[in-house]
């Protein structure tokens, strides 16, 4: 830290990171230009759209060509910065691509940006064993470069997002099955299903939405899940069936005996979280050389001061593992390996390390400020955290019971109808201003007309009056 500033590194330039970045380039006192890494070209992560050829299960986003926002403008956006006046409340994907590449420039980001870098790893510095202010080495690789190159950071804040990692369930016989299988993660557009009959599992909102915009083009859509009855009208060649049971060459059979003949199988069964980057580094050396600076010595003059070469600068002095262990996780560690997290954001072992956005069923731009603001106030020393210690055995005792719950462990940070007394208390903890109320008021209002018919809530404009208050303009 020559400056006495903190360097701090965020990884992924998708809403959650461009907040990060805002927030640290606000404080020009107290933090250095952060270093914004990016895998792709382009900011903006889950909003940019890949169409034809492109698309693998390697592509990052998951929209679809006709996606329309399923929450309105007027909550989705950032406290501080709006969207255009002119978009409608429900707006298609490519405004609100728009309005991120807008609050990039407006808050002066883009150049922070490092395009088509990849991280590759972080390793915590270890000292003398106190992990509450361990800095970072980063381990990242720019697009057509041989060798990756490390740099250190005071710390990290994680924002790479979780919707582009397939979950694929455990279906007896799924393997035998003769007809087209896919993930919501690749459907782009429904021309293709044109005359299938097409099977879609999972009623979440990819599920609901891409049941309805295959139905005028495939000749017999199911839509098959666990919830309780849809109650809205479906069109005529739609039909609910229970979850699936097993699966033969041309024949799908669901959990009350019902079989029925299908040619495509459309998995909308949600995400798994993957961090490639947290490698356990058990065995795998991190930096060896340090410079009296406290930085690792670089061998190459076109590196910045405090980037070196990954290679050649290897120990075994750190032998960490960043994610939960085997012990805790148990049978479900198919669902995707994670991190312990205090408050579903701070890594309870190393807390310099933070995880933006990993929430569910959230509104996620002002839960991202909310969450980057405490973050930013714990890094300052204006909030204290509990010790590491304390931290690991609540964030363990939540997944534990979770687990005992028998829910899903994709499922541990779904918070739902807890998120505005989260985003409350991370407010009133760190000392910054809290989310009007108008915000929880739209979210429940919107829900209900989305329950009660999937096909036409798109329709509404909502206004905000104050912080309380909202109408709805036109339906
Ligand atoms: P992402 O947008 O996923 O961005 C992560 C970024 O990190 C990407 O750019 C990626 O390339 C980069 N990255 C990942 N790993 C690395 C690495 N190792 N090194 C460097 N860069 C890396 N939210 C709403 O508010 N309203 C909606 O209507 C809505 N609809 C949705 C519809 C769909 C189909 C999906 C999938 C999500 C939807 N969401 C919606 C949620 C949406 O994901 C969030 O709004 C938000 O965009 C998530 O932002 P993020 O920054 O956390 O992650």
């Amino acid at each position: 830290m020559a400056s006495g500033k903190l360097r701090v590194a965020v990884i992924g330039a998708g809403a959650a990171g461009l907040c990060c970045a805002h927030h640290l380039l606000a404080t020009p006192s107290v933090y250095e230009a952060p270093v914004v890494f990016e895998t792709t070209g382009q900011v903006g992560g889950t909003w940019v759209y890949t169409e034809g050829s492109e698309i693998s299960s390697h592509v990052h986003s998951s929209m679809y060509r006709h996606l329309r926002t399923n929450l309105p403008k007027e909550i989705m956006e950032f406290p501080d910065f709006s969207f255009d006046p002119s978009v409608p409340s429900f707006p298609h994907h490519s405004k609100v691509l728009q309005y991120l590449e807008d609050y990039t420039d407006k808050f002066g980001i883009r150049p922070h940006i490092r395009f088509h870098c990849t991280v590759e790893s972080l390793s915590p510095v270890l000292g003398d064993g106190d992990t509450v202010q361990v800095p970072w080495d980063v381990t990242f690789r720019t697009q057509g470069d041989a060798h990756p190159v490390t740099q250190r950071f005071e710390a990290v804040m994680v924002c790479a997002g979780h919707y582009s990692k397939p979950y694929i369930p455990d279906i007896a016989g799924i393997e035998t099955f003769q007809g087209h299988i896919l993930h919501s993660h690749v459907y782009r557009h429904p021309e293709v299903f044109s005359s299938r009959s097409v099977v879609l599992l999972g009623s979440g909102p990819s599920g609901v939405d891409i049941a309805m915009e295959l139905a005028p083009y495939a000749e017999k859509v199911t839509l098959s899940h666990r919830g309780p009855p849809l109650q809205w009208a479906l069109p005529k060649n739609m039909s609910l069936a229970p979850a699936l049971a097993s699966v033969a060459p041309h024949t799908l059979t669901f959990e009350d005996g019902t079989e029925l003949k299908a040619d495509t199988l459309i998995f909308c069964t949600g995400y798994k979280y993957s961090y490639p980057f947290l490698v356990p580094c058990e065995g795998k050396r991190c930096s060896e050389k340090t410079a009296s600076n406290g930085h690792p010595e670089s061998s190459k003059e076109t590196l910045g001061a405090n980037e070196h070469p990954q290679e050649s600068r290897l120990s075994k002095e750190q032998s960490v593992n960043l994610l939960e262990e085997e012990e805790f996780l148990g049978p479900d560690m198919g669902q995707g390996h994670i991190p312990p997290l205090y408050r579903h954001l701070i890594h309870a072992r190393y807390p310099t390390l933070c995880f933006i956005g990993a929430c569910k069923i959230v509104v996620p731009f002002p839960l991202f400020n909310c969450q980057v603001l405490f973050f930013l106030a714990v890094l300052e020393g204006k909030c204290q955290l509990p010790p590491p210690n304390k931290m690991l055995s609540e964030s363990r005792e939540e997944l534990k019971k979770h687990l005992r719950d028998g829910l899903p462990l994709k499922y541990l940070h779904r918070l739902e109808r807890e998120q505005w007394r989260y985003n409350h208390c991370l407010a009133e903890t760190a000392g910054f201003e809290p989310l009007p109320p108008v915000l929880q008021s739209i979210y429940e209002t919107c829900r209900s007309f989305r329950k009660a018919d999937p096909t036409s809530y798109r329709g509404l404009n909502f206004q905000v009056l104050s912080k309380d208050q909202f109408r709805i303009i036109s339906s």
